[in-house]
């Protein structure tokens, strides 16, 4: 058992990105929220990169698809006065549990301000960690897009894909494939290949920062060759992406301006890097 609610009043839920996977890339502010907190709630394979973290709490542990009873449960337990951590992979903003949980104070009519706190702790999304084992593919404008159709139509997928790859945009494919959903990555490629080039640099990286960590660098035309499941994450280069062995880069633009062999001179830049 955990350890009894800490206050009286209404409690508060914390909406905890963890990051890929590995505890290094836990932010410090995800860390305390989810110490801080008397109850845990996550998807088992969640829970489980986290455990170091779970001595002396109540967890709950649910199954894939189970996301409405998971927040429905987050919140009930805080309106009991409980600290609660509904963690997600990655960040919990970016196709995480931190939508679905306003959406259900929404229904119950909270606002902020009526008592239950909610704190969205920001984490290191999918996009960020794959992209930087695979070099810098996003250092220019990106679309990055989830191909499970479960709740949106393939329709609106396919549309925005071809949108994405009609403007150019570097993009990042969140969710490509499962065991039952197949066909989904294979029309992506298909609808990409209209707009851009056969050797357009591809990543591929399943489990970043995890435990069966696979990285792989290929082009447009080859993508489906590669082992693509649940856990990859991909990115399909922009039409300037070009590849520094095995490194995926997007120039940023700099080449037209100044001559890169030469020291850049201070004050030139745009702004912040
Ligand atoms: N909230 C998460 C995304 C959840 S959707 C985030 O911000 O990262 C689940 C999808 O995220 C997976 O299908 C995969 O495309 C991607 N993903 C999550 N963790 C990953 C990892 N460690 N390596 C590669 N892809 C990952």
């Amino acid at each position: 058992m955990g350890p009894e609610p800490r206050q009286n009043g209404p409690g508060k839920i914390y909406l905890v990105g963890f990051g890929p996977g590995a505890a290094e890339h836990l932010t410090t502010r995800a860390a305390r929220a989810i110490r801080e907190s008397d109850v845990v709630v996550g998807y088992t394979t969640y829970i489980e990169l986290v455990k170091d973290f779970l001595v002396d709490k109540e967890v709950i542990q649910t199954g894939m698809q189970e996301e409405v009873g998971r927040a429905a449960r987050a919140v009930e337990m805080a309106r009991q006065g409980r600290t609660v951590s509904v963690i997600s992979s990655g960040d919990a903003g970016v196709y995480g549990m931190a939508g679905l949980v306003f959406e259900v104070l929404g229904e119950q009519g909270w606002k902020p301000g009526d008592g239950l706190e909610v704190e969205v702790v920001p984490g290191v999304t999918a996009l960020c960690s794959v992209a930087s084992l695979l070099g810098a593919p996003l250092v220019h404008d990106f679309a990055s897009i989830s191909l499970s159709d479960l709740l949106t139509p393939w329709e609106v997928i396919a549309e925005r894909i071809e949108a994405a790859a009609r403007a150019d945009y570097v993009i990042v494919l969140y969710n490509p494939k499962s065991g039952r959903r197949t066909r989904q990555i294979a029309e992506a490629q298909k609808i990409i290949s209209r707009y851009r080039a056969p050797a357009t640099p591809v990543g591929i990286v399943k489990s970043a920062y995890r435990q069966g960590q696979q990285v792989a660098v290929t082009d447009l035309a080859h993508m489906l060759d590669h082992d693509i499941g649940m856990l990859t994450t991909l990115i399909i280069g922009n039409s300037t992406t070009y590849r520094i062995g095995d490194l995926i880069v997007t120039p940023r633009g700099y080449k037209s301006k100044y001559d890169l062999s030469k020291t850049a001179r201070k004050g030139e830049g745009e702004g912040e890097l």
